[in-house]
């Protein structure tokens, strides 16, 4: 059985993508700083298990201890999903320095840790897939989102070398650009006071994006079939931006 990680899997789209992962027949575990028992009450609904791992994307030894216990319940490692990210929108102004660090450590350590700590478990399964999840915003450039944007144009950066230097190993690596999608923290900041019906207005499909959206396309990613695939940034983003 194919063995994935998604990082931030307690609320948002780590939830919909873990659910996701179980419904086609992956073992999943999720990653998260917040208790993961809602996922797993989803996951076990569903008729599959989640592996429920609260793990620091920001701190070497809990993410290192974390992708161990992975390994140690389910026997392997192919697939990791970085998914876990913050988005607090803050005028440029009055984006302080521990403000940048606090975005960066989260949404660039992260998956700089996480992907350290799986790939040797990858290449000893001889094949994997890592899935960074970054944004719309690297493409559009809003505004009261710079570090934001910075944090996940590094991601895109990550993704294309990182694709170069595993290829060799069968393991491909892209990144998946949501728009604005409804989770309960966008609704909080990024979709709050009309936020999410601006972005609707500019994109061609004309409704708010929901996770459920993204699904088919990280399906598509993990797929073992799609090994061909690599350093790629898929938008899912309803047409507002084009490339
Ligand atoms: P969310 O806040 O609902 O979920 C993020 C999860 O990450 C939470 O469960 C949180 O506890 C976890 N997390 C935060 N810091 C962590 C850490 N240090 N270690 C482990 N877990 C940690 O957010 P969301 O809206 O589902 O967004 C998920 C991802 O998608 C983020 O990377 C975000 O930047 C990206 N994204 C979201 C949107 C959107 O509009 N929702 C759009 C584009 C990209």
């Amino acid at each position: 059985m194919t063995v994935a990680v998604v990082t931030g899997a307690a609320n948002g789209l780590g939830q919909t993508f873990a659910l996701a992962l179980a419904r086609a027949r992956y073992r999943v575990a999720g990653f998260d700083v917040a208790a993961l028992d809602e996922t797993e009450n989803l996951v076990e609904a569903a008729g599959s298990e989640l592996l429920p791992v609260r793990c620091d994307v920001r701190d070497p030894e809990s993410v290192d201890a974390a992708v161990e216990a992975v390994v140690r319940e389910f026997g392997a490692l192919h697939v990791v999903v970085n998914n876990a990210g913050i988005y607090p929108p803050i005028p440029f102004a009055d984006t302080t320095i521990d403000d940048w660090q606090r975005i960066m450590r989260v949404n660039l350590d992260g998956p700089f840790l996480v992907t350290k700590a799986a790939v040797p478990h990858l290449r000893a399964a001889g094949w994997g897939r890592i899935v960074n999840i970054v944004s719309a915003v690297v493409f559009l450039g809003p505004p009261e989102l710079v570090a934001y944007t910075t944090s996940k144009a590094g991601l895109v950066g990550f993704t294309r070398a990182l694709a170069t230097e595993l290829g060799p190993d069968n393991i491909t690596v892209n990144a998946i650009a949501p728009g604005l999608t409804h989770t309960a923290t966008a609704a909080r900041t990024t979709g709050a006071h009309g936020g999410f019906e601006r972005v609707r207005d500019l994109q061609c499909v004309p409704r708010i994006e929901e996770p459920e959206d993204l699904v088919s396309t990280l399906l598509y990613v993990c797929d073992k079939g799609s090994g061909f695939l690599t350093g790629q940034t898929i938008n899912v983003d309803g047409g507002s931006a084009k490339h």
